[in-house]
């Protein structure tokens, strides 16, 4: 599996994670709404985080069983575990280094109604 890094905009918050990255996931819920997030799925076991775990805060609502990640210098959302499957992440596709996000297909998922 290809390993990718990624980071927030101020550079305070680094990781790393191995995964195959065929498709982009954007959710209507109302969180992803506001935050226009578009994801890609990561097994929770290969994030690593490189630099900045202190800077990390996190964010939660609804049942509380998702965490939000996303950095407290920049405000940039990193990535989440996921509420109905927690041991993935779903990661901030334009956080990740070099990746050309216009040649991966989207995919729309309903989390509203989830
Ligand atoms: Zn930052």
């Amino acid at each position: 599996m290809p390993r990718y890094t990624a980071s927030c905009h101020c550079g305070a918050v680094k990781f790393a994670f191995d995964a195959q990255i065929d498709e982009l996931v954007i959710c209507n819920c109302s969180l992803c709404t506001k935050r226009r997030a578009v994801m890609v799925s990561v097994p929770r076991d290969s994030l690593q985080i490189l630099e900045g775990h202190s800077a990390l805060s996190s964010y939660r609502w609804n049942t509380g069983q998702a965490h939000h990640h996303f950095c407290s210098t920049c405000g940039i959302y990193t990535f989440h575990q996921r509420r109905i499957d927690p041991a993935m992440y779903s990661v901030n596709a334009f956080c990740i280094d070099g990746l050309d996000v216009s040649a991966i297909p989207l995919r729309h998922v309903d989390g509203r109604s989830r």
